[in-house]
């Protein structure tokens, strides 16, 4: 059994691709907890390794894609590319060398989480095309039993949820879409057969993708109309900058170097949560520079009061592009703000009454963002559903636990840091704090583990709070907002959330030793 006080800092980092914190391997105690986990993306892949590491052998990931990788699986349009460095978007234990671009394209971040999955040991474990339908505690046997699309059943002692925040696709409901007819396609199901060249293309939606989808496209199309009704905020980067190679020789020989490069990032990374929760020069730096991306990017005046958008920039997820104001400036690219009114069989009309003929309709609309784990349908204690916990939007404590699911917790869940501190950081490190839990069942101090209300409504309360001074509370309406307008989003800097997820706090959960838990 790994005891939890030996472990090194999970957020090492070895040249030799060896574990980033445990440090330990083998037999997590007592009795092995039967473990699935749902989702083979980010959050699934990082505890799988973490806890099978620490000596948790029973344990089934289930994915209902074709392949690990999540987000970067599904996402198979052109222009995908990772917004944070490379060399800061992989596993803290599984350093890479070898990207070939600063910031690596999505074809290259799934390549290296096949191959992670596969260097790690990780497949065996993984059920592919194998979707959960529905998770039911019972209350009696103070087990899970998680039922997979065909039928079959699986119990387990631990449910963990690692669904995905950005994962199922949100088309919009504009009149007249079904009757459109030539292709739809949304940029997170990307018909691979598909050739745009030649075509006349619309685009609709201006968050990251849509800005990528936009400038990826173009060039080839025989015009590509971006219907942009809410224009964002673009910082300027080279994205296309390659690695040198003499940086990945460096970083391959020299594993310390790597190590101190990997630390170097995340320890600037830092400075995000800053710059989002207060309203200092640093703030006002970004916003400056996002302006200016705006103003040498886009000469004509006409063109750039319809590309300001309304807000402020860095409230919505912020869009970093190297060639979207090149291209929305070229001849290739005509911008439309203003709203769609219809789509009809061969066009696209506007409120204005505007008819813009397309061949090729492409949707970067986004995703149902606050669906987690849902449509799979959650039952938990005394018949409580998931859909009746959240009535009033997604909670959870910590990103963690929800009261009313015992032995049930999320990884990536409510609150994640999206956009500001490491998310696979953040995997890492929830997934440490839940193999603290799992090693307190294999040595049958606790059978059933469910965080209480009260310390699930401070906890929120605290957030709530901390959001004020936000930049995303400045009044633009974003996927970050739930339903009943709470910010899905982690206030606090990466401190705190190391801290929070440091150890469980006994004293925030009801812990139940059964005579006979089995
Ligand atoms: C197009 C796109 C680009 C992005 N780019 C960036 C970026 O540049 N930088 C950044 O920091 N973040 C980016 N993100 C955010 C991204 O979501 C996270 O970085 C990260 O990939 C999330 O990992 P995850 O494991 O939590 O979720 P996901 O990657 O969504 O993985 C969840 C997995 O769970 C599976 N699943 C869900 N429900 C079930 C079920 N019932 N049964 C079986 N399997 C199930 C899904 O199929 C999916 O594979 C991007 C997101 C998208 C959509």
């Amino acid at each position: 059994m790994s005891d939890p006080e030996s472990m090194s800092d999970p957020e090492s980092i070895s040249g030799t691709g060896s574990i980033s914190g445990t440090g330990v391997t083998g037999d997590a105690g007592g009795r092995d907890p039967r473990i699935v986990v749902i989702g083979a993306g980010i959050a699934g892949l990082t505890t799988a390794h973490v806890l099978t590491d620490a000596g948790f052998e029973d344990l089934v990931v289930l994915e209902r894609g074709s392949d690990v990788g999540g987000v970067w699986h599904h996402n198979r349009y052109p222009g995908l590319t990772c917004d944070v460095p490379s060399q800061l978007y992989q596993f803290g234990f599984a350093p890479n060398p070898d990207w070939s671009k600063i910031w690596a394209s999505g074809s290259e971040i799934q390549r290296y989480h096949r191959d992670v999955a596969e260097r790690f040991g990780l497949m065996n474990r993984i059920r592919l095309n194998t979707e959960a339908t529905a998770a039911d505690f019972d209350d009696d046997a103070g087990t899970w039993t998680v039922t997979l699309a065909d039928g079959e059943e699986l119990i387990a002692d631990f449910v963990i949820c690692a669904t995905g925040v950005l994962t199922n696709p949100q088309i919009p409901d504009i009149p007249g879409l079904d009757d459109f007819d030539g292709p739809v396609v949304h940029t997170a199901r990307w018909d691979e057969s598909l050739d745009t060249a030649g075509k006349r293309v619309a685009v609709i939606g201006t968050g990251s993708t849509g800005v990528q989808v936009v400038s990826a496209l173009a060039p080839t199309a025989a015009g590509l109309v971006h219907f942009a009704r809410t224009p964002q905020w673009i910082l300027w980067a080279p994205m296309r900058l390659p690695q040198p190679r003499i940086v990945a020789a460096a970083l391959r020989s020299m594993p310390g170097l790597h190590a101190l490069v990997y630390r170097g990032l995340l320890g600037a990374s830092a400075i995000l949560p800053d710059i989002v929760r207060n309203d200092t020069w640093r703030r006002r730096a970004v916003q400056a520079y996002a302006r200016l991306s705006l103003r040498v990017g886009v000469r004509d005046p006409e063109l750039r009061a319809a590309l300001t958008p309304r807000d402020q920039p860095l409230c919505k997820r912020q869009v970093v592009s190297g060639s979207y104001y090149r291209t929305i400036t070229s001849s290739a690219a005509d911008l439309v703000t203003d709203p769609i009114r219809e789509i009809t069989a061969d066009g696209v009309v506007t409120a204005d009454g505007r008819v813009h003929p397309v061949d090729v309709i492409v949707l970067a609309t986004g995703f149902r963002a606050h669906d987690y784990m849902r449509p799979m349908s959650v039952t938990g204690r005394d018949g409580l559903t998931i859909d009746e916990a959240w009535r009033d939007g997604p909670r959870a404590y910590r990103m963690t636990a929800i009261p009313g699911f015992p032995n049930l917790f999320t990884v990536l869940g409510p609150n994640s840091p999206t956009g500001s501190i490491s998310l696979q950081h953040t995997s890492e490190r929830t997934a440490h704090y839940l193999a603290s839990w799992l090693r307190r069942f294999a040595r049958g101090e606790v059978d059933r583990i469910e965080v209480t209300a009260e310390a699930t409504d401070e906890f929120n309360d605290d957030v709530r709070a901390a959001m004020g001074p936000t930049v995303w509370n400045t009044g633009c309406n974003s996927w970050y907002f739930s339903e009943s307008g709470t910010i899905d989003l982690w206030p606090f800097d990466r401190a705190t959330l190391d801290r929070m997820l440091a150890e469980p706090d006994p004293q925030h959960f009801h812990l139940t030793v059964a005579a006979d838990p089995r």
